[in-house]
């Protein structure tokens, strides 16, 4: 029999809404808390700082589905439905028997999963009369993301871009740049938490935590202006959840059903995205036990070594409380080249769903990590995000332990991105320059030993 290699839908199967998993989760996650008052978040309170759409679709556990706008549906449509595809070369490079699927979000035209949300979040900011917006991003995907996204809805943008990126990653904010918007290093002397890092740490090269901190000054203090985040937050995991539901009806073609679902883990929004749809089936019906793996670098290790707490998104204490796993929102990750990785929390369903259990979570070295991705290369003929290897290197153990019990197991993972603006760190690692970074328990102790107990 012919093997199909790769399954791609016509854009007439695009999804016409979101998953929300919130509404069906038997476990909720406790409230986010105003910072100020301490008391459960109400959106109202996110209006100064987000679209008052998303802030609704934040807090809302009600609605299991939710309309993607006409305009965000065409424009999804110049990159999706995005392909399904069986790793026919990876699986013979293993000797697995395991059947190896993978979402192939790399095609979309900034380069990662990252446009799913940004369009969307550009959307409503538009559709509420904004005319400024503002965003930090590590890596650049997202600010890349959202810079095309902006353009396509005539907004003004401002990214504040982590340092040790901005300089690593010059082609990252070539690509801001081309789509118009304005680029600045973080942290930076524009704004107070900025200011303040930089007099306590001249030498700082920035972090998420940090460029976040930034962003939302940013737009607290510029009229018509607001904040909008690439990761992390349950609006922009609902509107990545059309990775997910696309991937359903494909495996459905390949007739099979996935064991294994595996995501790369930031702040959570590409593994919530192909993982949330499934899930809804395990949580609805007793007998299907699909696994799902998120996979974190091991310099950065929230859900493998944190502490589940109440936490703040940012380095000042800017964002609401968030109930999650954490390292710490003032924790300073070693500068490892999957900068998208590089974030202190995990988004609160995704921490529920670790405390219920229905989510494990692996921790990946560097070194192994670009070893999975130069086999995924070679085998496959892609070059992925350095993000995507810790994907790859958990998707390589699982069938390797299939390859030891002879399993048939059905694997998918989600391929967030392409790697080809980071070659720097490819030519490091071929070069022997990488190293892994070992983190010990008693510098995880001490930064999590700083936080403010909430309850
Ligand atoms: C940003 C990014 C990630 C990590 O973010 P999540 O919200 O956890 O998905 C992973 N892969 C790529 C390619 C990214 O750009």
């Amino acid at each position: 029999m012919e093997k199909t290699k790769k399954i791609i839908l016509d854009e007439r199967e695009l999804p016409e809404k979101w998953y929300n998993i919130q509404a069906e989760m038997p476990n909720k996650p406790l409230s986010m808390l105003n910072p100020a008052t301490k008391t459960p978040l109400k959106a109202e309170d996110l209006y100064p700082i987000f679209a008052e759409e998303l802030a609704q679709q934040e807090l809302n556990q009600t609605d299991v589905w939710i309309d993607i706008p006409e305009e965000v549906r065409d424009l999804y449509k110049n990159y999706r439905c995005t392909p399904l595809v069986r790793a026919y070369g990876l699986e013979k490079a293993l000797g697995t028997p395991a059947h190896i699927y993978f979402k192939n979000e790399s095609v979309s035209p900034v380069g990662s999963h990252k446009l799913n949300s940004a369009l969307a979040q550009a959307y409503y900011c538009k559709k509420q009369g904004i005319t400024n917006i503002t965003t930090e991003t590590g890596a650049g995907q997202w600010g890349a993301a959202l810079s095309y996204a902006a353009c396509a809805f005539g907004l003004e943008l401002a990214v504040y871009m982590v340092k040790i990126s901005y300089e690593q990653k010059p082609y990252r904010r070539s690509i801001m740049q081309t789509f118009g918007a304005q680029v600045i290093a973080s942290p930076s002397m524009s704004t107070k938490a900025g200011r303040k890092i930089l007099t306590d740490h001249p030498n700082y090269q920035g972090s998420l935590g940090t460029a976040i901190s930034e962003a939302i000054e940013l737009a607290m203090n510029t009229p018509n202006c607001k904040y909008t985040l690439g990761s992390v937050l349950n609006h922009v995991i609902l509107h990545q959840t059309v990775i997910g539901l696309e991937a359903e009806k494909q495996m459905q073609i390949a007739g099979e059903y996935p064991d294994v679902i595996i995501g790369c883990f930031g702040g959570g929004s590409n593994f919530g995205g192909i993982a949330f749809p499934f899930m809804r089936h395990n949580i609805k019906d007793d007998t299907k036990k699909t696994r799902f793996i998120a996979a974190e670098p091991a310099s950065c290790p929230k859900l493998t070594r944190g502490v589940f707490q109440y936490d703040f998104g940012d380095e000042t204490g800017y964002t609401p409380l968030l109930p999650m796993f954490t390292l710490g929102h003032n924790f300073s990750p070693a500068h490892i080249h999957a900068g998208g990785l590089r974030y202190h929390g995990a988004g609160v369903i995704a921490s529920q769903m670790l405390k219920d259990k229905r989510i494990e979570s692996v921790d990946i070295e560097q070194l192994d990590s670009f070893k999975a991705g130069m086999l995924f290369a070679q085998t496959e003929g892609i070059i992925p995000a350095p993000e995507s290897n810790h994907a790859i290197a958990a998707t390589i153990n699982e069938a390797n332990r299939c390859k030891e019990t002879g399993e048939k197991k059905v694997i998918l993972f989600n391929l967030s991105g392409h790697g080809l603006i980071d070659m720097v760190s490819y030519d490091k690692y071929i070069a022997g320059d990488l190293v892994n970074y070992s983190l010990s328990s008693e510098e995880i102790a001490k930064n999590v030993s700083k936080l403010e107990k909430i309850v």
